[in-house]
């Protein structure tokens, strides 16, 4: 029997890819380095359906239909250099290798001009979802060589999740442009998380909740337009109870892990000049918690303002004022991936899809929601949008929200709770509807010690300060 597709990386994620390929109806050759999983996995998970295996690369290889294709999920780095190595001796001039790990996106720009030079055809696919996601339908961002997209559009487009009957896949553009909107996806999710996390703080401490009550809230929000897989969670999270009847949550340490695509996206942000400001708070603040050594010490000697223990007496209105507070932050989060996302697409030369980019995030991945539903409207009537925050539903939403926004960050802000991805989502939008910043004295200040030049402004031009140029 010769397979569809073969998949190379029998740890999580590759198992339950082949398992949802099988079930969609594709013949999978499975092949991992430690073979002996392959004899496992045949024996057990895949015993039955449409799997075969192989004992080595060559045995892989010579078990696929042409072109062929050949996925790798193993350990992003090293390891897939190592098997792009040892496939390529095997492989003719227009196969495919697609790369589906978390893969650094100039990585992948090296191994598809590698790659293509030597005729074979290269793809980086962000997959998103976790395990289950890959079991049941993933959110796959798939980029690279765009003459693969024919060929693979069936197995992937089958595979993913559906959002409102379309799949949650499409070609995102070329080099490394799937790994790198897959690593803005991240970059979101770290937000995301960062605001719930706030919006959670500051039940408990301003508005004393107990955890049930946090728990309820979520709920609630999670049927409205905050409506999402994130907020799902926290509501579960926030309910469930260790044996002896407490809240878990209380019990687990505040120091937060990060495996990097959150600072690879807060890096490209710089790197790219783009004010990505609540992704890059979103990572510092993981950052921070992890000095708990320091932060308990700071604790008994740095004093803060007291919360008075009857503070709100309006709890509705507190609730309904911090709901307001993340809607809008999230836009502004979303406004500002999808402003990194069109940078990244000018400076790399990449033409993107922008609809398929919102919608492909609609379904399947840890950052789903109802919310991406709108932006995908938002580019798909007008796939040049410059900012979502010009589009009207945007706009329209984030005014609204402003006064519970401005007021829920007054309080924290007066009773000393960090709140630094709710504050600077404000103080971006703050910014970036200002016609005039204080960038004039800033520039005033870099010529006088450094004589950096300056520009004037149209208006202030004249025979001394001409227009247009550094003076
Ligand atoms: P993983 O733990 O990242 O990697 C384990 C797999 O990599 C095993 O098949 C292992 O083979 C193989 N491997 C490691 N070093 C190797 C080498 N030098 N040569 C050949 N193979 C090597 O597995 P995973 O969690 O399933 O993730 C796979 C990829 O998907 C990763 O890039 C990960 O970042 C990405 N991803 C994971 C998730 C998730 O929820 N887990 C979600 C999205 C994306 P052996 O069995 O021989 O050791």
């Amino acid at each position: 029997m010769s397979a569809d597709i073969g998949l190379i990386g029998l740890a999580v994620m590759g198992q339950n890819l082949i398992l949802n390929m099988a079930d969609h109806g594709f013949t999978v050759c499975a092949y991992n380095r430690t073979v002996s999983k392959v004899d496992h996995f045949l024996a057990n998970e895949a015993k039955g359906k449409s799997i075969i295996g192989a004992h080595s690369i060559v045995d892989l290889v010579s078990k696929l239909k042409r072109p062929r294709k050949v996925m790798l999920l193993v350990k992003a780095g090293k390891p897939v250099d190592y098997i792009i190595d040892e496939l390529l001796p095997h492989l003719e001039k227009g196969d495919i290798i697609i790369d589906g790990g978390n893969s650094h996106f100039p990585d992948t720009n090296r191994r598809y001009e590698e790659l293509e030079k030597k005729g074979i055809l290269f793809v980086g696919s962000g997959v998103s979802g976790g395990e289950d996601g890959a079991r049941l339908g993933p959110s796959l961002m798939p980029g690279g060589s765009p003459a693969a997209w024919p060929e693979i559009k069936d197995i992937f487009q089958s595979i993913s999740a559906k959002a409102d009957g379309e799949p949650c896949c499409d070609w995102v553009g070329p080099a490394g442009a799937g790994h790198y909107v897959k690593m803005v996806h991240n970059g979101i999710e770290y937000g995301d998380m960062q605001l719930i996390c706030e919006a959670y703080d500051i039940m408990k401490r301003v508005g004393r909740f107990s955890d049930k009550e946090i728990g309820d809230v979520f709920a609630k929000w999670n049927n409205g337009v905050l409506d999402s897989f994130l907020v799902e969670i926290t509501r579960d999270i926030l309910r469930f109870n260790d044996v002896d009847g407490k809240p878990l949550v209380e019990k687990i340490m505040d120091k937060a892990g990060q495996k990097g695509t959150g600072k690879w996206t807060a890096i490209n942000a710089l790197d790219l000049g783009m004010p990505v400001t609540l992704i890059g708070e979103a990572v510092f603040s993981r950052c921070l918690s992890a000095l708990k050594d320091d932060r308990v010490r700071a604790s008994k000697v740095l004093t803060g303002p007291t919360i008075p223990a009857d503070l709100i007496k309006d709890k509705e209105q507190f609730v309904n004022d911090l709901e307001q507070a993340l809607y809008a932050s999230k836009i502004i989060s979303y406004c500002q991936g999808f402003m990194l996302i069109r940078e990244a697409a000018k400076t790399y030369g990449w033409e993107l899809n922008f609809p398929s980019i919102a919608l492909m995030w609609r379904g399947g991945c840890i950052i789903r929601s109802v919310f991406l539903g709108e932006i995908t409207k938002a580019y798909r009537s007008n796939p040049a949008l410059e900012n979502l925050l010009f589009d009207d539903f945007f706009k329209n939403a984030v005014v609204k929200a402003q006064s519970g926004w401005r007021k829920t960050i007054a309080l924290t802000t007066t009773y000393g709770i960090p709140t630094p991805a709710f504050s600077t989502a404000l103080a971006f939008y703050d910014g970036y509807r200002s016609e005039r910043l204080p960038a004039n004295l800033l520039q005033a200040q870099r010529d006088y010690f450094g004589a950096h030049t300056f520009r004037v402004l149209p208006e202030c031009a004249s025979a001394n300060l001409p227009l247009g140029e550094d003076i």
